[in-house]
Parts: C-alpha cells; structure tokens; sequence
C-alpha cells in the first residue's frame, strides 16, 4: 500500500489526452530529477530495491489508494490523475473495459496485456511531441499521449499524419525499453537530464 509522502515542491498542469509516463516525463524534467526519482516520490514505485519499476498496470488505471496519494503528491486533481491513464476510455472503448479490468466488485488492471489491444511501446507524432509553442511546451515538450499505446489508433488528427513507430535513429520502437523485455512503463527511468521527448533506448 503507497504511503502519504509530502507534495513535490513544484508540478505541472497535464496536457490534452497525455498518458501517466509523458506526465512523469515532463515532471521529472521540470524538476530535475530522474524519472524513477518521481516516480518514488509519488509512491508510484513503493518496493524498497533500486531496480524496481513503476508497474506498468499504471498505464490502464490507478487504484483508488493509488490514485489519491499520487495526486496529491503531485499537486493535481485526482480526477486529473485518473485520465492519464487509460481507464476513461473504457466507457469509450469496450474491448479495453473487457480485454483488461478484472472481473469483480472492484475493477482493477490485468497484469498481461493482449498486444493487439495494448502495445509494450508508443507510437507517437514528432509534431505533437514538439509542443504547440507555448512557453511551457517549448520547455518540457508537448505529450506523449494515451491513445498512441492502443494498437488501433495509427494517425495524429490534429496534425494529419501517421503516427511513427520507432525512434528514426536507433530504429528500435518508441518507449519500449529493451529489444524482448517485459512491458515498461518508463524505460531507462533513472537516466538524468533527458529531455521527454528524447530517445531513451539502450
Ligand atoms: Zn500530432
Ligand atoms: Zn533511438
């Protein structure tokens, strides 16, 4: 069970549609500190190694308990929390509701995620991740959103394009951490000083 820890000195609004681990990302930039480091401080990593990882069941949902004590880290609603994850499009997208809450009383994650359904990386638009020019967004970048990890989704509406799939110079697949490694939520997440929107594959 995540403990009650004190709000990080500073946050950040979230964006549009943006997932749990763009949020992270820009955060951690924001305050100069790793990933892992606000991950830890948000009691979204509660195991006492140095190698844990924020589990990436976060993706779907956050628990109740979850859910309050990270918001409240963060200086956010929780409301605001619950929707970088992807559990309000459940009511949307049924086949996300069956495929991966649990059946039972309280709906909580799967731990396995069916590939067609969720992918173990992000697509992503570079438009999107570049911001839209305001002063916050030229800073810490636009969102890595939610919908680029569900297999159906392939264009960026706003922006009228397919979305990429791997990072054009390594070519291995966006926010996928290691060639055959489990799902990741946040890959090299205790690498300092990377920008959001930079490459984070080994
Ligand atoms: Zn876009
Ligand atoms: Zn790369």
């Amino acid at each position: 069970m995540p403990a009650a820890k004190d709000p990080l000195p500073r946050s950040l609004e979230p964006l549009p549609d943006e997932s749990l681990p763009g949020f992270l990302l820009r955060l951690a930039h924001r305050l100069d500190l790793t990933p892992s480091h606000v991950a830890r401080r948000a009691s979204l990593i509660t195991a006492e190694v140095a190698q844990a990882k924020v589990p990436a069941s976060h993706l779907l949902m956050m628990e109740d308990v979850v859910l309050r004590v990270f918001a409240d880290a963060t200086r956010i609603a929780p409301a605001e929390a619950d929707r970088l994850t992807l559990r309000p499009y459940t009511d949307r997208y049924p086949p996300l509701a069956q495929a991966l809450v649990r059946p039972g009383k309280v709906t909580r994650p799967r731990k396995v995620f069916p590939p067609w359904l969720l992918m173990t990386h992000s697509r992503y638009c570079p438009a999107c991740l570049a911001g839209d020019g305001t002063p916050i967004q030229n800073r810490y970048g636009g969102p890595w959103k939610r919908q680029w990890r569900l297999g159906v989704v392939f264009a960026c509406l706003d922006h009228q394009v397919f979305l990429h799939h791997e990072c054009r110079r390594c070519r291995l697949p966006a926010l996928g951490g290691r060639p055959g490694s489990p799902m990741t939520m946040l890959p090299a997440s205790p690498a300092p000083r990377l920008h959001p929107a930079q490459c984070r594959n080994p």
